[in-house]
């Protein structure tokens, strides 16, 4: 092949980060897979951290005068997630004021996600959020303004001295690139029997990725200016049980079946990454910007306990909770298997991927924790 064909392909496809910025989307729309049907785990998480986020939002009124209060939510997504934020924040700054006798801010949200994201239908459910907002709210509110911000978090995003308080929902534990030079045959993520130097890739890459993170939103917040920070995270040992895993298992028997091409899966790994409470602390203590205020560690089922609080006759049985389960994950992987293993072998991945987790969910509980971060940034 000619190089300057090679490099025309390459452009076109993208690489490495490029590339996965455009790629990486949950599943679009309001369709049965759509990640706005299939994304109640991440509300719950959210629900877990709306405390945190209030206790770092409170600290800020009683400490900085707010007359425009900027708030950004990265990584934000599509579906009612995508609003649940600015929701969140307009409560906790109306009861904050109202206890401190302070006048209601100005409200400025910005939401953010990359360039592939389904803004168009956050858009769209606009006017009849305002209405709920001011149906709830009335006069007592300022004007709250709402603003796109499409882009990587993994590059500025907004001017120094900006923003006074950043949220980012299940949102970093995706990676900038999938680390470099990776030999994984047989998986797409971490096993516990992948050698040591592929554990320290993707360490390497996570921590680089957090840390330039961090040195980015340093620069954008105003002094003291908070963030709340939630995302995948794991305990000590990287046990086999991640749905990620079970994706690997899932892909390579249909490999075995030549229903994928093996050079497909040779080539692909997730650019994921799940840090232990430590890996987290320790980048965020090497990189320095933030005082670390909160991290804790909430252990979740993978069906986001969808059965906590139901009636015996209204709850989901093994195989129903396994289709939940597949479909939250399928609203948001979808996008990168596709665009690997071709639209045609979609519903035969999820179908035994779902049977995968229904036999597993026989023997174990299934769990994952969810990190929540609260920082400040240092004066
Ligand atoms: N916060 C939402 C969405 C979480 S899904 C919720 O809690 O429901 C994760 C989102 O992060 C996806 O929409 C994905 O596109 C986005 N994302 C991943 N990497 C990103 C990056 N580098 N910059 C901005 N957004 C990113």
């Amino acid at each position: 092949m000619s190089s300057l064909i090679k490099r025309t392909q390459d452009k076109e496809l993208g690489r490495g980060m490029d590339r996965q910025q455009v790629v990486l989307h949950m599943n679009h729309g309001m369709g049965d897979n759509s990640y706005a049907h299939n994304s109640i785990i991440q509300n719950k998480v959210m629900r877990e951290a709306k405390p945190i986020v209030e206790e770092n939002i409170k600290r800020l009124h009683t400490i900085i005068p707010i007359h425009c209060f900027k708030v950004a939510d990265l990584g934000c997504s599509s579906g009612p997630n995508a609003l649940q934020l600015v929701s969140n924040v307009i409560d906790i700054v109306d009861t904050t004021t109202s206890n401190l006798n302070l006048k209601p801010p100005v409200f400025q949200f910005f939401l953010n996600d990359l360039f592939g994201n389904d803004f168009n239908s956050i858009f769209k459910s606009l006017p009849q959020f305002s209405e709920i907002i001011e149906e709830k709210k009335g006069h007592k509110l300022g004007p709250c303004f709402i603003n796109a911000t499409p882009g990587t978090f993994y590059k500025r995003l907004f001017p120094n001295n900006f923003s006074h308080f950043v949220h980012s929902s299940f949102s970093l534990h995706w990676l900038s690139q999938v680390p470099k030079k990776l030999f994984n045959k047989e998986n797409i993520h971490l096993t516990s029997t992948s050698p040591p130097r592929m554990h320290k890739a993707y360490l390497e890459q996570f921590q680089n990725d957090f840390k330039l993170f961090l040195k980015l939103r340093s620069q954008e917040l105003v002094s003291e200016g908070g963030m709340v920070l939630t995302l995948f995270g794991r305990e000590e040992t990287r046990d086999m049980r991640t749905a990620w895993r079970l994706f690997g298992i899932t892909l390579n028997d249909m490999r075995l079946e030549n229903l994928i091409e093996e050079i497909k899966l040779e080539s692909f790994n997730l650019p994921l990454y799940d840090p232990t409470i430590e890996e987290a602390k320790e980048a965020i203590e090497e990189e320095g910007s933030f005082t670390l205020q909160r991290l804790e560690s909430v252990i979740m089922g993978w069906d986001g306990n969808i059965n906590e609080g139901v009636d015996d006759n209204n709850k989901l049985d093994l195989n129903m909770r396994a289709q939940f389960i597949t479909k939250q994950q399928r609203a948001a992987l979808e996008p990168l298997l596709k665009a690997q293993f071709g639209e045609n072998v979609m519903d035969e991945l999820f179908l035994r991927f779902k049977n995968k987790v229904a036999e597993l969910m026989e023997e174990k509980i299934l769990e994952f924790p969810t990190l929540i971060i609260s920082l400040i940034k240092k004066a």
